[in-house]
């Protein structure tokens, strides 16, 4: 079982409804965040187009946030979800620099906290809170080595990319283009 994340570039009108469904479900903090909209102008000018890019923790197979974490707080569970257990972290911060995608913050009770893909809703066979509220449904979750899986679905004949291959992470969100 792999999960994974697809996001419809397309699809997506940077509504940011995936970033309060987020904040809701998971009682993040006034200020942080555990997912948010990158926007990217493309083209030249006068025949410009606005894309946006919903954002999160890669959810990474190879994961340097965990590798360098000293406690073992960061660690990665059955379908490759990266965690952080809080009682176990010390907020050293060393996960925050190793991390490419600016995917963790320090949450004011002094641990690492990121996006979990949702791990208490999914465990209940439930999407994660912002693929279900997305009034465009340009996210989908699901489990990669199932071709019949949303996710799978999703890109099914479609173009992507990952966010910083070049890291070396190999990231398990795909933007579909
Ligand atoms: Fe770790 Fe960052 Fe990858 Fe998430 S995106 S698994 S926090 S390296
Ligand atoms: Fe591990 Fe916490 Fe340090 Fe991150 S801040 S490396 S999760 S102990
Ligand atoms: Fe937030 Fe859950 Fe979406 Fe991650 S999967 S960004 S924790 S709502």
């Amino acid at each position: 079982m792999r999960y994974a994340m697809a996001i419809d570039t397309i699809l997506c009108v940077g509504c940011a409804d995936c970033v309060v469904a987020c904040q809701t479900e998971n009682n993040v903090p006034h200020g942080f965040c555990r997912d948010w909209i990158v926007e990217n102008v493309e083209g030249t000018y006068p025949s410009l187009d606005l894309k946006f890019q919903s954002e999160r923790c890669n959810q990474c197979n190879n994961a340097p946030c965990v590798r360098c974490c000293p406690t073992g707080a960061s660690h990665i569970v059955e379908g490759g979800i990266v965690l952080v257990t809080h009682d176990d972290c010390i907020g050293c911060g060393a996960c925050i620099e190793a991390c490419p995608y600016d995917a963790r913050y320090i949450h004011p009770d002094g641990y690492v906290d990121k996006c979990t893909f949702c791990i208490q809703r999914v465990d209940k066979g439930q999407d994660p809170a912002c693929v279900d509220v997305c009034p465009t449904y340009s996210l989908h979750f699901g489990d990669l080595d199932d071709p019949n899986s949303a996710v799978s679905k999703a890109m099914k004949g479609r173009t992507w990319y990952v966010l910083a291959p070049e890291a070396g992470t190999e990231p398990q969100l795909y933007f579909l283009t």
